[in-house]
Order: C-alpha cells, then sequence, then structure tokens
C-alpha cells in the first residue's frame, strides 16, 4: 500500500512466501488469522470470494495465513505468539476468523481470547457493527419497516467494563472489576461516530443522526462520557446528536429498530446490543465487525467459534463476507486506491443479489452450506 511499509511479496525475513491474490502492483497486505472451529471455515470462504474479486478490479491482495487461538494455545501454551502478533501488527489490514473452544480455557477458567489482546494493543476503540436487513434473509420483526433496517452499532473496544479484564479483584468475599471512560478515547470515538454518519447520509440520501447509548441517569462515568460527546457533537453541526439509555435502547430496537443510524457506546452495552441487533437480522451468521483504531485494523465476524456446528460445511459466511467488504472499504479510505472501494461495493451487492436470487444458508432454515454460498456470491461477481 502507498506509503506503507507492506512486506510486500516474500514477507519479512525468515517467514514463509505469502500469497498473492490478483495483480503484484496496487498490492496491499493482509494478516489472515483463521483461528479455531468455523472460524477457519468462514475465513477460506472469504478468501476463496477475495480472488475472483481482486483479478476483476485490478487489485493485488498477499495474503499470510498465522496461526492463533485456542487449539494453538492447547498445543504451543500461548494464544498469540508475540511474532504472529508482531506480523499481525505490521500488516495493512487484519483478517480473523473467530477464536476459542469450550475446554480449552486459561488457569483462571476465561476464555481464550488473543481478539481480544489485537484491540487492546492495538488501540483499536471503534468496533464497528453494522446490523443491516439483507434482501431476502427473513428478519426476526413482522413490521414491514423492519426490512429497511440499517443502522451501525458503534462498540468503544479498549475500555468501559472490560478495562480490567483479567486484572479484576477477586477474594473469597466478592469480586470487583472497574469501568473505565477516558475523555481521549471518548472524542475519538465520538469523531469516529460523526464522520460515518455523514459518509452514510450521502450514501442514504438522508441527515445522519448519532445516537450515544448510555446509562447517565445513574452512574458519573456516563455522565462524563455524555458531555464529552456532546462537546464533539458541536463540530458536525450537520448531523443530528442524540441520546439514549442503555435500557431504553434495548427495547426500541426490536420497538423500532429502522429508526436508528449510528450508535456510538461503552464496550459491554456494545457486546450485547450488538448480538441483539444480529438477532433482528438474520442471526450471528450475519452480521460483520471491524475492529477500527487510528493505524490498524481488525475484520471479523461478530460470530464466535460455532463448536456445535464446526466442520460440518454449513456455516453461514456472510458475516465473514461483509467483513472482508468493510476491509476492502477501508484499505480504500487509507490510499490503497478506488479499485478497493470499488470491489468493497461489488462484494456488498453480490452478497445481497445472491440472496435476493434465493441463497438460503442453513441457519435461516436453508440447504445452502458454506460451498454453495460461496459460489453463488461468486456468481454474482461482475454479474
Ligand atoms: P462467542 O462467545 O465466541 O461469541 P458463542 O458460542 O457465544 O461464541 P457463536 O459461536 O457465535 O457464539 O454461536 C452462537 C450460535 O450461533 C450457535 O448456535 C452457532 O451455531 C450459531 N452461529 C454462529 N455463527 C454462525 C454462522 N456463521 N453460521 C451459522 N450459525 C452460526
Amino acid at each position: 500500500m502507498a506509503g506503507k511499509d507492506t512486506g510486500g511479496p516474500g514477507g519479512s525475513s525468515g517467514a514463509p512466501a505469502p500469497a498473492v491474490i490478483g495483480p503484484s502492483r496496487n498490492t496491499v497486505h493482509v494478516a489472515v488469522l483463521p483461528g479455531d472451529g468455523i472460524g477457519t471455515e468462514v475465513t477460506a470462504a472469504a478468501l476463496a470470494v477475495l480472488e475472483p474479486l481482486a483479478k476483476r478490479h485490478g487489485i493485488g491482495i498477499s495474503t499470510e495465513t498465522l496461526a492463533a487461538g485456542a487449539f494453538h494455545y492447547q498445543a504451543t501454551g500461548t494464544a498469540m505468539d508475540e511474532s504472529t502478533f508482531r506480523r499481525a501488527e505490521a500488516a495493512d489490514a487484519i483478517l480473523l476468523g473467530a477464536m476459542g473452544w469450550p475446554g480449552i480455557r486459561q488457569a483462571d477458567g476465561t476464555e481464550i481470547g488473543p481478539q481480544l489482546d489485537l484491540r487492546f494493543r492495538l488501540n483499536l476503540y471503534a468496533g464497528v457493527r453494522p446490523v443491516r436487513a439483507i434482501p431476502g434473509v427473513p428478519v426476526a420483526l413482522a413490521d414491514p419497516r423492519a426490512r429497511g433496517i440499517d443502522l451501525v452499532i458503534l462498540r468503544e473496544s479498549t475500555e468501559g467494563l472490560f478495562h480490567s479484564r483479567g486484572r479484576g479483584l477477586v477474594t473469597q468475599d466478592a469480586a470487583e472489576e472497574t469501568l473505565r471512560i477516558t475523555r481521549a478515547v471518548t472524542e475519538k470515538l465520538s469523531r469516529f461516530a460523526f464522520r460515518l454518519a455523514e459518509r452514510r447520509a450521502i450514501r442514504r440520501g438522508r441527515k445522519g443522526r448519532v445516537t450515544l447509548v448510555d446509562k447517565a441517569n445513574v452512574f458519573r462515568a456516563f455522565a462524563f462520557m455524555r458531555a464529552v460527546f456532546d462537546g464533539v457533537a458541536r463540530e458536525f453541526p450537520g448531523v443530528e446528536a442524540a441520546h439514549h439509555y442503555v435500557d431504553a435502547m434495548a427495547l426500541d430496537l426490536v420497538r423500532r429498530p429502522w429508526d436508528f443510524d449510528v450508535l456510538p457506546t461503552e464496550n459491554m452495552f456494545g457486546d450485547i446490543l450488538s448480538d441483539l441487533g444480529a438477532g433482528l437480522v438474520g442471526g450471528m451468521g450475519f452480521s460483520p465487525s471491524a475492529d477500527i483504531g487510528d493505524e490498524h485494523a481488525v475484520f471479523q465476524p461478530a460470530h464466535g467459534t460455532a463448536p456445535d456446528i464446526a466442520g460440518q460445511g454449513i456455516a453461514n459466511p456472510t458475516g465473514m463476507l461483509l467483513s472482508a467488504a468493510m476491509m476492502l472499504d477501508w484499505l480504500a479510505a487509507r490510499g490503497a486506491g478506488q479499485g478497493f472501494a470499488d470491489a468493497a461495493t461489488e462484494l456488498e451487492a453480490a452478497v445481497d443479489a445472491a440472496f435476493a436470487n434465493g441463497l438460503r444458508t442453513p441457519d435461516i432454515g436453508g440447504h445452502d452450506g458454506t460451498a454453495a454460498a460461496v459460489r453463488a456470491v461468486i456468481a454474482r461477481i461482475g454479474a
């Protein structure tokens, strides 16, 4: 990618040569971490779709697959080696499947979570979780307006209640975790939210609206967050700014989700509300996500490793494919070139067209497994 040391074909010293998809000029370097369970299956699906897409748009994506996750922890005692972290950090973008496995736990009983470590170590404060109804995919609500659901939950991903992750105080009689909200991160998250709303407003042809989701009526930390958010809102007079308490938002995401646009919120609130959002538009298999910082970004589906269906070829790759589209779009915004933006638009459109034309994955009662879904999406590329 222009102006950055991408490692390029051949990679850094001593490592296996990365695979190159598409032309070698105009090439970005992507660290691929398939992880565990269906993470590996949906990652393979994404790479299969990226190949024809890259060719068609004249873009180069060199990929380097790196081992990390629960089974890596079981085999080596480390969920993600430091050298793997460094290679991921050096890449232009990181594409991640899913990590974790029941029964493979750390000594304190918590899950293996190198994806959380990536968020913290790379300062990926903006967890972008689009909730969009895909044409043809059944939605949870009977109201016809549910077909138009198109909102983004923006989960702060480096502080909040996750601040003391792994460091909470536990005694025989009590346990304590600390919620932390900082001015610096809240300002960045708020600016990210308003800029995202500005971009979406152009695409959707209507005024953008950012609604902070908090609990400012009970906690001083959230009153502080709200005050910082209000300060940033004044920088964006063209975007409507609002607030909503998190409990009321849980209610309204079921009662009238079509009324919302961009919803920045604290880490734990975002974790919970984004699963609620996924449930509105077909389930976990349809939910993409991106964890974005000022310099780095990780793109991964919102779902986990789904041990109940792993290895059966029935994982829905849609969340991962839409995450890959977000990656292409982010790379384009970072200067990778118009071809990346066009490829992102076409990938999202191909997913929509595949479902609109009858693709039905098993999680929505259909019979099209992962391979069939990949074929259906590839068939819409260039169609
Ligand atoms: P985590 O805590 O890592 O999010 P989890 O076990 O809570 O993991 P998932 O692994 O996302 O959650 O699985 C939740 C349910 O959704 C499971 O029944 C799983 O089979 C289903 N599911 C998740 N992702 C997909 C997918 N891509 N395709 C089909 N079903 C999926």
